[in-house]
């Protein structure tokens, strides 16, 4: 275990968790969460310490007040401002951007950022110009969705998207990222590739910095934790953050020899009694 590492998250000024397969896993039984060994108690940990932390999920099936009081259920004490989905980044990369009407093409749950946030949301298949072309979770995606969304980006709208990994952990075994196979189509049909405004990007990482009241500039004083080597790994490792790698999801201790060095964690945890016992 390197020391330069431990001193990192030691002297860390803001933490940045994965949710399913980090700090919890979803409860099939319930339709909610289950906290994993240690996390609830890590959190509090940093709460107590007045260290700044956020939990952001690259789920968008719910808006980020729903997933904090899952989470909440789930015995932690979280805000519903401490919680984020890539339409939390996206809605603060919109209006940086001067972009002022976005063509969803997702459910409620990847509206209601954008929304909040004072943008002007239309319809999927709406007949009306707009600025972005957004997609994220849509199990809804009909083929007059595709046509309304492919005349906008012919029309000159850019294409951006929550998330952009083909496949995510379920219960039940492979789930289908929906945003992935509807930027697959608009792709091909305009030539258009999405921007992803979710993890791994650092439009995200930026996004919780900034959400934490911190400078640009700390980001070699965050740690990253997550269970996906392509989403919260391959972020911290590009910011120059620290990356926790979970043990409790996608990310096995036999695969992390072989993964590319942007996607390799900093530290591989089972749990969080170490790290507890390093911060108290
Ligand atoms: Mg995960």
């Amino acid at each position: 275990m390197s020391s330069e590492i431990d001193a990192r998250i030691k002297s860390a000024r803001g933490f940045i968790f994965d949710m399913d397969g980090t700090i919890a896993l979803g409860d099939a039984a319930s339709g909610g969460h289950k906290a994993l060994p240690g996390a609830v108690a890590f959190l509090s940990l940093l709460r107590a310490r007045g260290t700044p932390f956020r939990v952001f999920t690259n789920g968008t099936a719910k808006p980020p007040a729903a997933y904090a009081a899952s989470l909440r259920n789930a015995g932690f004490d979280l805000a519903d401002h401490e919680m984020m989905t890539p339409s939390s980044s996206a809605a603060i990369w919109f209006e940086r951007q001067g972009i002022r009407r976005v063509r969803v093409l997702g459910n409620a749950g990847v509206a209601a950022p954008l929304i909040e946030r004072g943008i002007e949301v239309i319809g999927a298949s709406e007949g009306a110009e707009c600025d972005a072309v957004y997609t994220g979770w849509f199990r809804e995606f009909t083929f007059p969705d595709l046509e309304a969304a492919c005349q906008s980006l012919w029309d000159g709208a850019m294409l951006a998207t929550a998330s952009h990994v083909p496949f995510f952990a379920t219960a039940t075994g492979r789930g289908i990222g929906s945003s992935f196979a509807i930027n697959k189509m608009l792709s091909a049909m305009t030539g258009k590739q999405a921007k992803v405004l979710g993890k791994p990007s650092r439009i995200a990482f930026d996004a919780a910095v900034a959400a934490m009241g911190l400078p640009k500039s700390a980001a070699r004083d965050i740690v990253v934790f997550g269970d996906d080597p392509a989403l919260e790994m391959r972020m911290a490792r590009g910011a120059g953050a620290v990356g926790v790698g979970l043990t409790t999801g996608l990310m096995k201790r036999d695969v992390v020899a072989g993964l590319p060095d942007n996607q390799k964690p900093h530290l591989l945890i089972d749990d969080y009694a170490r790290l507890s016992d390093l911060l108290s």
